[in-house]
Order: structure tokens, then C-alpha cells, then sequence
């Protein structure tokens, strides 16, 4: 569109050129007012006339007193004849000085040619300017199938990555170094007569540092890296992605040895055949090229595929067959020490006080990912810069965590006094129930300030990294969710939609501990739903039902118990240390925010 009005405009600009050119050089021509013979005649008998100009059949005329006229005579008599039929006096004629002049060769072309030669000019210029978008176009059409990747050279200092680069993931990294070993040394392997892996998997949750780990492999080996995200690979026209695949292969193995980087591969990865409507045809042919080109390298190729996925659950099994994606590295969330490393790699290059201890925001950040601490960091920077200081403290580090964790503070999200009562009620009654059950996280902190979509949070953290994951865990849970539920219920008796949230996730938990974990012994050790999920225009339609009627009615029957007993659990401890939350509630009123020391303060002196 924006081209098309260019060229139009370019089109309106030559087109008034060419008319303001033929009108200057009309105007030479015939600039001067027209008089007719009979006037000219006339004037020349009162004596008016100085010079008459002849140029072919018109006649520039000169007046004493400086005027200028044109007029025309017939072509083919002469002019003295013409004007003596017309009249004149031959006594008056003999003052006028006469010149007959030869029409100017450029005045007579310009003046006769132009008016035909432009418009055919004009539809020239037309012919040729659209041929030549056209061709821009086929250009381009070219270039569809080109791989779009982007390409980091060993040579780039600003963006080598090593494995210093990246803390944590040991056993990730130990069975990378291999990758990188056949990368510089590919003889040593070849001739012993090792085969060589193709395709490296990597899998990890969002953030773990999967593309951090290719780019440091790629780093530590010298060899360019060349990055492709799995979406691009796919556009409106069918063909492309398949196009788009060979591409890539082929420029890498033009720049051998060199590593190709395909994140999201689950994007186009899925299991065939999965998709409603016919599966996805595009989809499947960019993963089928894939699979051809990985057969197709030799193993001399020297070309590494390596592929990120935080899904490995939904592959196709042909990508993870020998030959393909058959090494797979698993890079796991960081715990403490891991998470300190990750801090201190990032902190490197910022200005902070001295007093800083990063194993204290390890210690508050269990669960965070790589990506979720760089950002915490970068966070922390931010908040420092704003406060016009020059180094980053502590307290920006641990402001900054809820920040990450929940979003932004709303301050301006003022609520009126019966909101934030039942607010500081309902926030009071999540934490006095986590608080009184023995198996649910430690409260960290308490508020009322509405940060991100929450309107207030309860803000639990375990107290160490957890890997599993027991039944009076989740119950304890289940019941400190429907905490503010019960409060709300319990001292107004009446309910808002604030809890609706709450109510989703308690529901979301009961269900997976009755249909994924068998922790219901109703239903026994077994699971319910498909993993092979329905995919429709790229969205889950959620899992298939694979049990009876009867079976989801007992399911949900076991999902409404467990809401029930969580329920009645946290009501239960809501009655019994009422005076508590009120205690709570009372602080949260005052002061919208408690912190871990002070509620626990609270919490242990009204038993
Ligand atoms: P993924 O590809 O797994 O989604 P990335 O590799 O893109 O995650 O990680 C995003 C960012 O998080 C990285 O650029 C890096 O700054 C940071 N990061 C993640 N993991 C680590 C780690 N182990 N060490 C240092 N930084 C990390
Ligand atoms: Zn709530």
C-alpha cells in the first residue's frame, strides 16, 4: 500500500513536470494577446504599428509603445498582399520595419512534437516503472524461501558467548563439551570411526538457558551459529517453511563446521496428526524437510542441529529416532547455588555497593528461572537509576523480586474503605490458614497493594527447592487457597468476585490430584485424559476424555470433596483464631503491607 501511494505520487510529480514544459514552451509561441487582421490593419493606418515579426503564418507585432501582439495570417499568400486586401495604407505600411524570421527548429519541434510525444512518453515511463516493481516483486517472492536465520560469526566479540557465560547446568554442559570437542577436533572422532551425533535436543522449562547453552557451544568452538526460531519457518504460503529449511541447511553446510539452532521446535514438532481439521499441512512438510536434511547429511558434514523445546512430551517420535534429535540434554530450573551464580554472571558488569550478598535473594527466589533473574537484575538496575544513584543496593535486588513475580505495584488502584477491609480480610484469611497448616509454604509477605492482575497477594515461598511433591502438601495448599474464600464468608457473609481466581486454581489443583498425581483413594493410582492434545488454528483445545461417563461423574465427585474438605479446613482455623485475622486484618488496614517477621510476630502471640 505505502508503495503503491509512493508511486503514485512520483506518477502525479513527472505528470505536472511534463504540462508545466509544454506550457512554457506553448507560451513562447503564442504568449502575447491575439489580434485579428482587420484590428492589425487598423492600427497600422493610425500609425500605432513600430515592427511586425514573421514567423511561418503568425506574426509577433510590436507597437510604439512597447506592446506586444500576435495575430495570424493565411499560410500561403504573403503578408504586404494579405494586409493590402485587408485595406492598408502602403504609405503608413512603409513605417513598420517588416522581418520575416525562419520558425526555430527546438521551438517548432517542442511546440509540434511534444503534445503527441508526451502522453506516449508518459505511458513509456508507466510500462517501465511498473516492470521494474514487478521485478522487485518476483525479487522478493524469490526470497520467500530463504531462510530468514540469523547468523553469529565467530569473529563477533560483542556476542561470543563461552560456558562461562551460563551458571548452573553441570551435567548439561559436561555432555555439550563433547559437541564442542568434535567440532574442533572432527578427525579424532572420524577416524576411530565414531559416529558423530546429528541432532542435539535440548529441553528445559521457558528461561532455563537453552539458546544461552547453543550460543555457548557454538562460543566455545568458533564456529558460527546460525538461529532460526521453528514459527519463522512458517508463513501464509504453503511451501515456504519446507524452502525456508533447505536454505538453511544448505548455507550451513556451505560454513561448515557450524551449529543450526531451532528453537520452539514443538512449534512444528508436534506429533503428527494430531491437529483437528487435517493436521496442519505446512507444518508438517517444514518438519518432514527437517527430517530429510538430517538423513541426508553425511557425517563428515560437520553440521550440528541443535533444537530447544520446553515440551518434549508433545514431539513427533520420528524426530527423537538414531540419527535425529538422539542426544538429549535436560537443563533443570537452578536451585540456590545455581541461582547465586546466575546473579553473579549478571551482576558483573553493573556498579554495586559493596554490601551486597546475592545468597539472600538465592534464598527468596526458589522456582526462578535464568531468564526471570537477568530480568530481576536488570529490574534492580532500573530502580536504581530512577532513584538517581549510581550503584545498585540490596533492597533494589529485593524489591525487585516481587516485581518480577507479580508484576508491577498499582498504587494508583486506590480502593475504597469497604474494599480494602474486605481486602486485608480475605488476603489475612490465605496467609492465617498457611500459616496454621504444617505442611504449606512459610508466609513471606502480606498486601494489599494490587501488583499486576492480583488485587492483593499472599506472597509464599518454600523455604528450600522442592522436587516432590506429597499429598498433605497440596491439601494443606488447597485449603490456605480458599482461605480468603472462607474469610470473606466468615465475617460478611457475603461474597465478591475476588476470590474467582483463587477458586480456578484450588479447582485446577483438585482435579490434577485426582486425575494426574492418583492421590485420590476414591479413584486410585491411575490417570485420566489423554497427553496427545487436540490442536486447532494453533490452539489446545485441551485434553481428549478417555474414561467413562460414570468415571467423570466419580471424578468430579472426588473434585467437589476435596474443594468441600479444603473449604471446611480453612474455616476451621479462620473460627478458631478469629481474633488473629482480625489482628492481621487490623495491621493490613493500617499499613497495606506486612512482612514475613512482623506476621509471624502476630501469628505466634495470638495462638
Ligand atoms: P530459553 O532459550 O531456555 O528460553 P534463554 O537461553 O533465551 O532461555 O535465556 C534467556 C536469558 O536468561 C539468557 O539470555 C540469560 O541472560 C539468562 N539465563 C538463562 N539461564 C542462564 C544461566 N544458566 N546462566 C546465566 N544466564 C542465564
Ligand atoms: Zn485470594
Amino acid at each position: 500500500m505505502k508503495k503503491f501511494s509512493k508511486s503514485l505520487v512520483w506518477a502525479i510529480t513527472i505528470l505536472l513536470g511534463i504540462s508545466l514544459l509544454y506550457s512554457a514552451v506553448a507560451g513562447l509561441t503564442a504568449q502575447d494577446k491575439e489580434i485579428s487582421l482587420s484590428d492589425l490593419v487598423a492600427k497600422i493606418n493610425a500609425g500605432e504599428v513600430a515592427a511586425i515579426d514573421i514567423v511561418d503564418a503568425s506574426l509577433a507585432v510590436k507597437l510604439k509603445n512597447g506592446e506586444e501582439l500576435s495575430a495570424q495570417k493565411e499560410a500561403e499568400a504573403g503578408l504586404t498582399e494579405t494586409l493590402r486586401n485587408y485595406g492598408v495604407e502602403p504609405a503608413k505600411l512603409k513605417d513598420v520595419q517588416i522581418a520575416v524570421k525562419s520558425s526555430s527548429g527546438m521551438s517548432f519541434v517542442l511546440g509540434v512534437l511534444l503534445p503527441i510525444l508526451a502522453p506516449v512518453l508518459l505511458i513509456a515511463f508507466f510500462i517501465w516503472f511498473t516492470g521494474r516493481q514487478v521485478h522487485k516483486g518476483s525479487m522478493q517472492a524469490f526470497t520467500f524461501g530463504q531462510s530468514r536465520a540469523r547468523l553469529i560469526s565467530p569473529e563477533s566479540e560483542t556476542q561470543k558467548t563461552t560456558f562461562k557465560d551460563v551458571a548452573g547446568v553441570k551435567e548439561a554442559k559436561e555432555e555439550l563439551k563433547e559437541v564442542v570437542d568434535f567440532l574442533k577436533n572432527p578427525k579424532k572422532y572420524l577416524d576411530i570411526g565414531a559416529k558423530i551425533p546429528k541432532g542435539v535436543l535440548l529441553m528445559g522449562a521457558p528461561g532455563s538457558g537453552k539458546t544461552l547453552l547453543a550460543k555457548a557451544v557454538s562460543g566455545e568452538s568458533g564456529v558460527p551459529f546460525f538461529h532460526m526460531s521453528a514459527s519463522e519457518f512458517i508463513e501464509m504460503f504453503v511451501g515456504v517453511g519446507a524452502s525456508r529449511t533447505r536454505d538453511l541447511f544448505r548455507i550451513a553446510k556451505k560454513a561448515a563446521p557450524a551449529i543450526i539452532f531451532i528453537d520452539e521446535l514443538d512449534a512444528i514438532g508436534r506429533i503428527r496428526g494430531a491437529g483437528l481439521g487435517g493436521g496442519h499441512d505446512e507444518r508438517e512438510q517444514t518438519l518432514n524437510q527437517i527430517l530429510v536434511e538430517m538423513d541426508g547429511m553425511e557425517t563428515d558434514a560437520r553440521v550440528i542441529v541443535m533444537a530447544a523445546t520446553n515440551r518434549p512430551d508433545v514431539l513427533d517420535p520420528a524426530l527423537l529416532r538414531p540419527g535425529r534429535f538422539d542426544r538429549r540434554v535436560v537443563l533443570d530450573l537452578p536451585d540456590i547455588n545455581d541461582r547465586e551464580e546466575i546473579l553473579k554472571i549478571h551482576m558483573r558488569n553493573k556498579p554495586i555497593v559493596d554490601e551486597i550478598t546475592l545468597r539472600v535473594i538465592a534464598e527468596r527466589t526458589p522456582g526462578f528461572s535464568g531468564a526471570d533473574l537477568a530480568n530481576l537484575v536488570n529490574e534492580a538496575a532500573i530502580l536504581a537509576a530512577r532513584g538517581d544513584r549510581k550503584k545498585v543496593e540490596q533492597q533494589d535486588l529485593i524489591s525487585s523480586i516481587e516485581k518480577v513475580l507479580l508484576g508491577p505495584e498499582r498504587k494508583s488502584h486506590l480502593l475504597s474503605q469497604e474494599e480494602k477491609k474486605i481486602s486485608a480480610y480475605h488476603e489475612a484469611g490465605h496467609a492465617l490458614v498457611a500459616a496454621s497448616l504444617p505442611h504449606a509454604d512459610p508466609v513471606h509477605k502480606v498486601s494489599i497493594v494490587s501488583r499486576g492482575r492480583a488485587a492483593g497477594y499472599t506472597m509464599k515461598l518454600p523455604s528450600e527447592d522442592r522436587h516432590l511433591y506429597t499429598r498433605s502438601y497440596f491439601l494443606d495448599e488447597l485449603a490456605s487457597a480458599l482461605g480468603g474464600y472462607a474469610a470473606e464468608k466468615l465475617v460478611f457473609n457475603e461474597l465478591t468476585t475476588g476470590p474467582h481466581d483463587d477458586l480456578k486454581k484450588a479447582t485446577d489443583l483438585a482435579r490434577s490430584l485426582v486425575t494426574r498425581f492418583g492421590m485420590s483413594d476414591k479413584v486410585g493410582p491411575m490417570t485420566f485424559g489423554e497427553q496427545e492434545e487436540m490442536i486447532f488454528l494453533g490452539r489446545e483445545l485441551g485434553t481428549s476424555r478417555n474414561y467413562s461417563e460414570e468415571t467423570a461423574r466419580m471424578i468430579d465427585g472426588e473434585i467437589k470433596r476435596l474443594m468441600d474438605e479444603a473449604f471446611e479446613r480453612a474455616k476451621k482455623v479462620l473460627t478458631r483464631r478469629r481474633e488473629t485475622l482480625d489482628a492481621i486484618a487490623a495491621v493490613l488496614i493500617e499499613k497495606e503491607t506486612i512482612e514475613r517477621e512482623a506476621f509471624n510476630t502476630i501469628v505466634k502471640e495470638k495462638v
